[in-house]
């Protein structure tokens, strides 16, 4: 759960960032005592992707003599710290890394560069355009207009299901190409779901998904979301909305194929899943290594459920882009770096063959460097990306108050203690006034 919940917060790190630490800021001179043009680059990085990204650099060097990379790297837990503290110094590197989520507010703010004049658009051809258009924004919406940073991944959570208990119990394997519906996936879960060893306590599980990252392919994949077209009305008081809430409580209270709140308490959800102690969990690519070196079990990755209502899956999809410092010295320059960590093949598949992230490039996804990894239809990742993935609803709004005030208080809602209905009905007016207050902050951000 730790480490889960750890990338997740580096995901959305801007989001707690003040407006008020942004106050303009600029490089250093740029350049260095040899004549070179100097680019600084903040990441944080695994000790793999390190290496990784040491040769790529060496490489885009020797591609670009005239060019130098100054490579600064921090650990997961300091990276947003060490930003934000950049940002308020004006000392921020040419070159940083930014949450899908998070392009509105460093680029209202006048701290990231509108890349799209210097980008090589020929280079692009061959990326997701979903992962793309997480960073254009057209002043007014995300996914719209001008390139503000290019992807370093795009991790789309998918699920797996632990393949050697499947086969134990005689039960087939979940088709690639035919979701499971809610009805079939309870069923199936039901079915995993026993006391192994005949001590009166169950032991092994169905699933156990946590609302906060799961909730939403449900919701989805029913015809609901937390917002309308316009993303300007919170709709989670809509049947379609609370249907798939009640079925994803149903889960736990109902069906019974979950554990119960004082076994999460005793050892959670991603403990018994690493242990094999549990049919399906949630998997984002970067689950990938972790699995890979530390499964006690076979698995496999397939479609979240779908509702009976749409028979259509839904998941969400989160990207971490190189964005650029918008006082930048050089920013042809930068570009043409941050095109080359995103878009080179060669640097793709390394990440791949380590089970680091899912290729940029979808060529090299294509390939057999993705295919080789461990888990049975790996390519899933790319269906979700390709077919069925899409934003968070609070990407599409300046500040995530109005979002995150529907999993404040969930828990009862979860345990059964509060209905769901009720729930969203006295949440809906709340939240409302949560995104409005957004709006209004976002139109005082954009006079200044
Ligand atoms: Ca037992």
């Amino acid at each position: 759960m730790l480490r889960r919940g750890k990338k997740l917060a580096v995901l959305g790190m801007a989001l707690v960032m003040t407006t008020s630490l942004f106050t303009g800021c600029g490089s250093s001179n740029g350049k260095t005592s040899d004549g070179k043009i100097e680019i600084s680059w903040m990441a944080s990085t695994q000790p793999q992707e390190k290496v990784i990204y040491q040769k790529i650099i060496k490489k885009f060097e020797q591609k670009y003599p005239n060019i130098t990379i100054k490579f600064i790297t921090a650990d997961s837990d300091t990276y947003s710290q060490k930003l934000t503290a950049a940002a308020s110094s004006n000392t921020l590197p040419d070159v940083y890394y930014v949450g899908s989520g998070d392009v509105r507010k460093w680029a209202d703010n006048n701290q990231l560069l509108d890349i799209q004049k210097y980008v090589d658009k020929s280079k692009l051809d061959d990326m997701w355009s979903s992962a793309l258009d997480s960073y254009r924004y057209d002043g007014k919406e995300i996914g719209k207009g001008d390139l503000y940073a290019l992807p370093r991944s795009t991790g789309p959570f998918i699920m797996a299901y632990n393949k050697t208990m499947f086969e134990k119990a005689g039960i087939p394997l979940p088709d690639p190409k035919k979701p499971y519906t809610w009805d079939e996936f309870e069923q199936i879960s039901k079915k995993l779901t026993k006391d192994t060893n005949g001590d009166g306590k169950i032991d092994q599980f169905g699933t156990g998904l946590a609302a906060q990252f799961s909730l939403q392919s449900f919701v989805w994949s029913n015809g609901g979301d937390w917002l309308d077209k316009t993303h300007k009305k919170v709709t989670i008081d809509t049947p379609e909305f609370i249907q798939a809430f009640q079925f994803f409580v149903d889960m736990q209270n109902k069906y019974k194929i979950t554990p119960s709140i004082s076994e999460t308490q005793s050892l959670g959800g991603y403990q018994r899943w690493l242990k094999g102690q549990m049919a399906f969990y949630a998997c984002a690519t970067w689950d990938i290594s972790t699995f890979n070196k530390s499964l006690p079990f076979d698995y496999g990755l397939m479609t979240p459920p779908v509702s009976p209502k749409t028979g259509k899956p839904a998941t969400w999809i989160q990207s971490v882009g190189f964005g650029i410092s918008a006082k930048t010295k050089h920013p042809k320059e930068a570009v043409e770096f941050i095109t080359y960590l995103s878009a080179d093949k060669e640097g793709n598949k390394e990440e791949a063959a380590e089970d680091l992230q899912m290729p940029n490039v979808k060529s090299v996804a294509d390939s057999d460097y993705f295919s080789q990894t461990k888990p049975t239809n790996i390519s899933e990742f790319k269906n979700a990306v390709e077919n069925y993935g899409r934003r968070m609803p609070a990407e599409y709004t300046y500040t995530s108050a109005w979002y995150d005030e529907f999993f404040t208080n969930i828990q009862p809602v979860l345990d059964g203690k509060v209905s769901v209905s009720d729930y969203c009905k006295k949440e809906q007016p709340i939240m409302q006034k949560l995104l409005d207050d957004s709006y209004k902050q976002q139109a005082a951000a954009q006079k200044k």
